[in-house]
């Protein structure tokens, strides 16, 4: 196996996930250019330079130290894509919908370095699926690359193979994953939300079904499916809203979508109290108000 070195990576997108990947990538050694829209006035770099600031409120720290930041450039789609020649690793974390993921490939195609490996951190879309945006020469570089949040602190990676994807590409990331970031990685098939959100999102909505049907409240679901039973953190709403409420939507529906003869089909549904927050922009952290801190 050829070794593949990672000098500079391009994360597209600087959301919850894309801008904590490129903090903890930061923290390696790694330097990173990081991507997002322009923003329609003022500094175009704008939205990213935004998250970055917002990844100083984040508990726990994404940054080990501040002058890390400096390893993270700034970078937009319209301005700046010919960065990406220089990048041997291009991870996308935009928002969780096919239609963006592949329009935003089929724009960045021109401009990936050849021999750059291209993943998607996507929560449970399909990889093949999206493979077909990218053009046949970069396809047998193309898998998954699922980090979990937060990305500092969460070891699991599982990372994902089309049938396109040349088996020595899994088998650099794997090397990297591990050697570089101190990662756990399991190779997981294609299939809907892969293994670890198959098993979790599920987990999540079986506690909301049954906040419901037993009248509890959301601090008592959070304490008994969290530090009540052994794990560090309250893991059904608070959760919910670090994940971002529109994204946990966007992951149920995969399921929803994909696995029709799945014997609990009916629960892959979010609450209405939920979908409503969504509605009006209460998206969780992210947006300052969500399950906990109501608009
Ligand atoms: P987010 O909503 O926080 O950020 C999405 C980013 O996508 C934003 O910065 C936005 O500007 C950008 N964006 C929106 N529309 C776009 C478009 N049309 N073209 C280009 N960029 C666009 O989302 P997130 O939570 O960071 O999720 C990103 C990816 O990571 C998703 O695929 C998600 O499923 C996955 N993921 C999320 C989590 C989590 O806990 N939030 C965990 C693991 C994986």
């Amino acid at each position: 196996m050829s070794k593949f070195v990672v000098k500079h990576v391009a994360v597209l997108g600087a959301g919850v996930m894309g801008a904590q990947i490129a903090a903890h990538l930061a923290n390696a050694g790694v330097p990173v250019t990081l991507f997002d829209l322009a923003a329609p006035e003022g500094d175009r770099n704008g939205i990213v330079k935004k998250a970055l600031a917002g990844l100083r409120k984040l508990e726990p720290a994404p940054l080990a130290g501040a002058a890390r930041l400096a390893l993270i450039e700034p970078a937009n789609y319209d301005d700046h894509l010919d960065r990406l020649r220089g990048c041997d690793l291009v991870i996308e974390a935009i928002a969780e919908r096919m239609d963006w993921k592949t329009a935003l490939y089929e724009r960045i195609a021109p401009y990936v370095a050849p021999g750059a490996i291209v993943a998607s951190n996507t929560s449970g879309l399909s990889i093949d699926a999206l493979a077909h945006a990218l053009p046949a020469s970069l396809r047998d570089r193309f898998c998954g690359i699922h980090f979990f949040n937060p990305p500092r602190y969460m070891r699991l990676v599982e990372i994902i193979a089309t049938p396109h994807t040349q088996p020595a590409v899994l088998d650099q990331l794997e090397t990297w994953l591990t050697s570089k970031l101190g990662k756990g990685v399991i190779r997981a098939l294609d299939t809907p939300n892969f293994v670890a959100n198959r098993i979790g999102v599920f987990s999540i909505l079986a506690a909301m079904h049954h906040t419901a049907r037993l009248g509890l409240g959301f601090d008592e679901v959070d304490a008994l499916t969290g530090p009540k039973i052994g794990r560090p953190k309250s893991a059904t709403y608070r959760t919910a809203d670090v994940v971002g409420l529109d994204t946990l939507a966007h992951v149920v529906g995969t399921m929803e979508k994909n696995l029709p003869d799945d014997p609990w089909h009916r629960y892959f549904t979010l609450p209405d109290w939920l979908s409503a927050l969504i509605a009006k922009g209460a998206l969780g952290q992210k947006s300052g108000a969500g399950v906990y801190r109501k608009q």
